[in-house]
């Protein structure tokens, strides 16, 4: 897989969109300036891969637009080695986006032909090593728990527990909560008991589906 200047170039003028949209976190956009996110598309589609929208990949799931990618990173406040739970692999794209800020990432796919993609796709092409699973998201991942941050990057009906119950006291989690439009949603863990919950714009996600298994 090849980086060139054309892809190189079109990657600023993508961050130069996303900028022009309100996001400034430097350390977010030299990650997404940093990783070429045509390798996360099938190669006939490359022409795609630095405009501004969602784009299908496998088994009817999308890669998250760029700016909502910025915007949910934004927001999780990462620091170089925080342990952060993703839900939704796809392509893998946040997933490395994370990685490149410093972050060690555990990623969940349900689906399991993305799953082995993306995998695949680390193995071969990447220089990160996030820890993959094939499972469900609602579930979380307690072997590794608790988590510094929780992403989501699909659509849940609400936060689910799971989650809430795997991060860390005074992490924090982003998480699209609702059925046919989403709101972006912070949850900050106070204690034990405790939650902090902020509600942003309104996205539009893949919905979050319990495991076909
Ligand atoms: N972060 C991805 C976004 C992919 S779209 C990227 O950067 O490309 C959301 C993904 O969530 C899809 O791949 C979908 O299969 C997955 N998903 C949906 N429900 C899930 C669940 N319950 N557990 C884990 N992943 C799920």
């Amino acid at each position: 897989m090849i980086d060139g200047f054309k892809h190189q170039g079109l990657r600023k003028e993508m961050i130069a969109n996303i900028r022009a949209k309100g996001i400034n976190d430097a350390q977010v956009l030299d990650a997404m300036q940093a990783i070429p996110r045509h390798f996360f598309l099938d190669k006939a589609f490359l022409e795609f891969a630095y405009v501004d929208k969602a784009f299908p990949i496998a088994a009817g799931q999308t890669i998250s637009q760029p700016y909502t990618v910025a915007y949910q990173t934004h927001l999780l406040h990462v620091q170089r080695g925080d342990k952060i739970l993703e839900i939704g692999t796809g392509s893998g794209y946040q997933t490395s986006v994370l990685c490149a800020m410093g972050a060690k990432v555990f990623s969940i796919e349900r689906q399991r032909e993305l799953f082995d993609k993306t995998k695949k796709l680390f193995e071969l092409h990447l220089p990160y090593k996030p820890k993959l699973f094939y499972g469900d998201g609602f579930k979380g991942q307690i072997a590794f728990a608790p988590y510094d941050k929780i992403i989501v990057t699909c659509g849940a009906p609400s936060i689910p527990q799971a989650l809430l119950e795997q991060l860390r006291i005074g992490g924090v989690l982003v998480c699209p909560t609702g059925v046919d439009v989403q709101i972006m949603t912070t949850v900050i863990k106070q204690s034990a008991t405790k939650y902090e919950t902020i509600e942003l714009g309104s996205f539009k996600f893949v919905p979050m589906l319990q495991n076909k298994a």
